[in-house]
């Protein structure tokens, strides 16, 4: 059967599709977790923030805690989409390591591992690129957003296609689940589109390639900054998961809030308040109009000061364990050794399955 390349996304596009499907999903874990395997990961371009955390990293811990075998991609080739130099990248990678383990991912169960160190994964690339046209690359949001802060003054094709090197991440190791902010629901959807279409040109109905992956977003699919827009690593932003008492401080002190004294919960409305609502909400475990009621017209400064404490005091063991761990380098390096084996048997055998589909395995 052939595919053409306008066998397009399918229609349930956005947060309202992949929340009912991540539903069904959760319900499909529950029953089953160790039939299914999650990856996702992050760029090594800065420590890890609330952002992450609460978007993606406790939804990791948690797959992992009910017996889904995790995949986590430090994303080193991923650097260069938006800036021409990786810079300190071993010491980057080697903290995000840091970050990960204090949150709760065990190297035991979860496999965490480099793109350069996979070579079988990068190859995929070449086929799956085949399997989009420059059109559809060139309507992705999230990459037009991230172009448009992008401090290079061309696009280079890297971040043109990083989304496909997205899709090879994924489905090297034929993940169906992929716990992720929002910002990367449009890059899921490119993975789907490519698994569907290597299957349609390559496999046979009976005998699909690839599974074709869900997100899985959580509470907070896209966490707030300090100056009220998406929270980033590359933005200056962000409350780092690692800062200190003191830093989270004065982050919070100096967060954006508006005119209006009385605090109330409308993310619509009023993001940047309900953004720090948010925060204190998720870290008390508590519901965000209870905390923005609780305070009501004592104002943004008391919102701020319940936002500090709540960081801290929740975020207190996780700090003190990664201070721990940062002593002993050797053993982040010896993680991500181990990783990195694993994760190039996995892509090796898939990479083989590939080239044997396409009839090019001599
Ligand atoms: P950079 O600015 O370097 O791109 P980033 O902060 O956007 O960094 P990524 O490494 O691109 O972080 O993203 C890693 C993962 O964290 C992705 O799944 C992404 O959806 C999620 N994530 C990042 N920022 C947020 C946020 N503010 N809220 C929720 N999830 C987020
Ligand atoms: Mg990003």
């Amino acid at each position: 059967m052939t595919t053409t390349l306008d066998s397009g996304p399918s229609d349930d596009l956005g947060v309202a599709g992949a929340r009912r499907r991540g539903a069904e999903l959760e319900r499909s874990i529950r029953e089953r977790p160790g039939t299914f395997r999650a990856l996702t990961g992050d760029r090594p371009t800065g420590r890890l923030h609330l952002g992450h955390y609460f978007g993606t990293l406790q939804n990791r811990v948690r797959l992992q805690n009910m017996g889904v075998e995790m995949m986590v991609l430090v994303a080193d080739y991923q650097v260069l989409t938006d800036r021409d130099v990786a810079d300190r990248l071993t010491e980057r990678v080697e903290d995000l390591v840091l970050d990960y383990l204090a949150a709760g991912l065990d190297p035991g169960r979860a496999t965490i591992f480099t793109h350069s160190a996979v070579p079988a994964l990068n190859q995929l690339l070449l086929p799956f690129l085949s399997l989009v046209s420059v059109a559809e690359l060139g309507r992705n949001p999230t990459v037009k957003d991230e172009i448009a802060h992008s401090r290079q003054s061309a696009v280079s094709g890297l971040m043109f296609t990083y989304p496909v090197h997205q899709a090879a991440d994924i489905l090297f190791c034929k993940a169906g689940i992929v716990p992720v902010g929002q910002d990367q629901l449009p890059h899921l959807e490119v993975a789907r589109v490519i698994a569907r279409r290597f299957n349609n040109r390559y496999g046979t109905p009976s005998n699909p390639v690839f599974p074709e992956p869900e997100a899985l977003l959580s509470a907070a699919p896209l966490l707030l900054g300090t100056d009220g827009a998406k929270m980033s690593k590359s933005r200056g932003n962000a409350v780092a998961l690692a800062a200190t008492a003191d830093e989270t401080a004065r982050l919070i002190r100096g967060a954006k809030t508006d005119a209006e004294r009385h605090i109330t919960y409308d993310p619509i409305a009023r993001p940047e308040v309900s953004s720090l609502v948010l925060l204190a909400a998720l870290c008390l475990g508590r519901d965000p109009h209870e905390v923005a009621a609780g305070i009501g017209g004592r104002g943004a400064a008391a919102l701020k000061a319940l936002v500090t404490d709540a960081i801290n005091d929740h975020f207190a063991p996780l700090r003190a364990r990664r201070a721990e761990l940062a002593g002993d380098r050797g053993h982040v390096r010896r993680v991500l050794r181990d990783g990195n084996a694993r994760a190039a048997a996995v892509a090796a055998a898939t990479l083989a399955e590939v080239r044997t589909a396409m009839g090019v395995l001599y």
